[in-house]
């Protein structure tokens, strides 16, 4: 177990959007690094880590299908989108000497493992990030649900939300400066109040799987650490 933290596996959530930055597409490199920085930190410190990334800087299906695609072609290009964004997030990984392996949902041998259970929860034990690609492998799907759906099948004790801001608020913070933001909430409050948290899927994948959910600021460096240590500010979703 990781001394000093409350959370000992942990599935973290980043989305597309939260890998592009500033520039409003693509890859920010920046970003990389800064995660990369944060993971070496927790992962060193003992800390089993599993990461489901979203593609929404490069391709989403519901886009592609206002645009008059076949919605499910559309979700299979998002699901291609998050294996992009899983190679780049590895090799900023292994860049900063965190060992790691991508395990996609849709085969694609060369350049990443099939999605097996036992063998992703292996990887942990060993010290490796895994990241899981192409969400569900489903379409109709998001990887918010993706990564309920992991958080749960790997026993994670907790999932995280990686956002721009500290927690969950009961309005937009940027808009409203009275905005107040909850310590604490349950999933049923989060459904009722239609709190824009995740989509309906991911909340009530956890809430029936008693599955903590801590929505949290990526962009201050450190703070995955200072959350997993209950330490930083976030919002628990219990
Ligand atoms: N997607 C999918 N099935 C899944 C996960 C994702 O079809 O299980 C597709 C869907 O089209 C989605 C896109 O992949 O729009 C990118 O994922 P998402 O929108 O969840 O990314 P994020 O918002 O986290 O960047």
């Amino acid at each position: 177990p990781a001394e000093g933290y409350k959370y000992h596996r942990v599935l973290l959530k980043l989305s597309g959007e939260a890998l592009m930055g500033d520039a409003g597409y693509g890859i920010d490199p920046k970003v990389i690094d800064d995660l990369a920085e944060q993971i070496k930190e927790i992962v060193e410190d003992g800390v089993q880590v599993a990461i489901t990334v979203g593609g929404g800087n490069i391709f989403r299906g519901v886009a592609g299908s206002a645009d008059g695609m076949d919605r499910a072609q559309a979700d299979y290009i998002g699901m291609l989108a998050t294996v992009m964004n899983s190679l780049a997030l590895q090799d900023g990984l292994e860049r900063h000497g965190v060992s790691s392996r991508v395990q996609s949902a849709i085969e694609m041998h060369q350049v990443a493992e099939t999605y097996i259970r036992l063998r992703a929860i292996r990887h942990m034990e060993k010290g490796r990030v895994v990241i899981f690609a192409a969400g569900t492998g489903n379409p109709y799907f998001t990887t918010d649900t993706t990564a309920a759906l992991r958080a749960c099948e790997i026993n994670a004790d907790c999932m995280m939300k990686a956002t721009k801001v500290d927690g969950i608020y009961d309005s937009d913070p940027k808009a409203n400066p009275d905005a107040k933001k909850f310590d604490k909430i349950s999933y049923l409050d989060v459904l009722t109040k239609e709190l824009n948290v995740m989509d309906a899927a991911a909340i009530s994948l956890c809430k029936d799987n008693d599955m903590p959910l801590l929505v949290f600021n990526m962009t201050e460096p450190g703070n995955i650490a200072r959350v997993l240590k209950g330490e930083g500010s976030a919002t628990l979703v219990y």
